[in-house]
């Protein structure tokens, strides 16, 4: 029996520990068959040590309420000692002592602060695939850092207990920026994940690691949820390597109900990282009753062909209940192949079903011949059938970035 057969026949029922976040706890497969996991650090909502054999480092205890207040580049100053934020479209503006949307920006004597550089609370080396990025150095590992902070509000966040919190409420690292890229370069990972969070939220941090990460030769891929002024963002973009963006849905009033947000800037940071040729995917989470409806669905497959290519990677994932969604059921896997259908039938090429063990979504399918290139369980890899980004069967190129 396949492996692929051996993980159907264990059932959804292991999904939600298989695919979901273990704060402090160890990753569940992942990387190339037969090959080790990984590792998983502590931090975040747990607490605990960092175990890595660095001579700065070890046996760092994450500590609660640690903060690193530094000042923001992104404050206005608006008179009478109050500040504008242009980082994100909510534009918060701070009287002295107030804290913007995102619980980790500050104003502190009428000037902006970020409150989160260079304290992570999440700390992880994972596959690439559980970014997830499945069209870059498949099975190779990713050093993943996220801070306290998001600047959205989803109520099916999986990530709400360190992201939708303030910084005091969480255990961090006292990791600068200075040194995230030698702990990933020892924990052989080929690439700095920003993930796990919201970037938005610490992008400061970020960017000084993606300037450092890009001279040491490893990538920086960003998970976010996209919600970005333009100027920040064409600043990120000389940074980062690869995106993937949270599109959650295609209608503007689900951003507004369910995720305190909006749709319009979303789209803009989408079409922004394409023209600046940053590697793009894109992750659409589908819920049942919320955003499922297949017309909607096809009309966000349609503007990701017209707008961003049909090369763009897709991957629906699976809703679970959690947080403020608890009531609603998980997602039907036949919502999932419909929505897959859709995505496909509008020409998209490369379209993913993630949280769904043992679906055929799982693999990459070469748009030329049919065939599996990249053949996927969970996040291990079994087999990839590419030289070069081509396809080994009929030398078609497959998007995305490759040995
Ligand atoms: S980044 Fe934070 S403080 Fe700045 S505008 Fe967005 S929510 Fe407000």
């Amino acid at each position: 029996m396949k492996r692929r057969d051996l993980v159907r026949l264990a059932g959804g029922a292991a999904c939600g520990l298989a695919m979901g976040r273990l704060p402090g706890a160890g990753i569940v497969g992942g990387g190339l068959a037969g090959e080790p996991a990984g590792e998983a650090l502590a931090g975040g909502p747990a607490g605990g040590p960092l175990p890595l054999a660095d001579a700065d480092h070890r046996g760092q205890e994450a500590r609660r309420g640690l903060l690193a207040p530094r000042r923001s580049p992104f404050f206005i100053s608006q008179g009478g000692g109050r500040v504008r934020c242009d980082l994100c479209p909510h534009s918060c503006v701070l009287a002295p002592g107030e804290r913007g949307r995102c619980r980790v920006r500050e104003n502190r004597d009428g000037r902006g602060y970020t409150l989160v550089h260079g304290n992570p609370c999440t700390v992880q080396l994972e596959p690439v695939e559980r970014k997830p990025f499945y069209h870059v150095f498949p099975g190779s590992r990713s050093f993943s850092v996220a801070t306290a902070g998001c600047n959205l509000e989803c109520g099916f966040c999986e990530v709400w207990d360190t992201a939708l919190v303030a910084p005091e409420d969480v255990y961090a690292f006292d990791l600068p920026a200075d040194a995230i890229v030698p702990l990933a370069q020892q924990a052989g990972a080929r690439s700095v994940a920003y993930t796990l969070g919201e970037p938005v939220a610490y992008f400061e941090y970020m960017a000084a690691i993606g300037a450092r990460a890009r001279e040491a030769g490893l990538l920086s891929l960003v998970h976010s949820a996209g919600f970005i002024n333009a100027a920040p963002l064409e600043r990120l973009c000389a940074v980062i390597d690869g995106a993937n963006i949270d599109l959650k849905s295609f209608d503007p009033s689900f951003y507004r109900r369910v995720c305190g947000g909006e749709l319009g800037p979303v789209l803009e940071t989408l079409t922004t990282l394409r023209s600046a040729g940053v590697h793009l995917e894109v992750t659409n989470i589908v819920i049942p009753g919320l955003n499922d409806d297949v017309g909607m669905i096809r009309e966000m497959c349609a503007w990701v062909v017209e707008e961003l290519g049909r090369d763009t990677p897709l991957h629906f994932s699976r809703f679970y209940p959690l947080y403020r969604l608890a009531n609603l059921p998980p997602t039907p896997v036949s919502t999932l192949d419909r929505a897959r259908a859709a995505a496909l039938e509008s020409g998209l090429r490369h379209v993913y079903v993630a949280k769904v063990p043992g679906h055929e979504g799982e693999d990459t399918f070469c748009h030329g011949c049919g065939r599996v290139v990249i053949s996927r369980v969970g996040f291990m890899i079994e087999a990839v059938e590419l030289d070069d980004g081509r396809c080994r069967f009929c030398n078609a190129a497959i998007a995305g970035i490759w040995d």
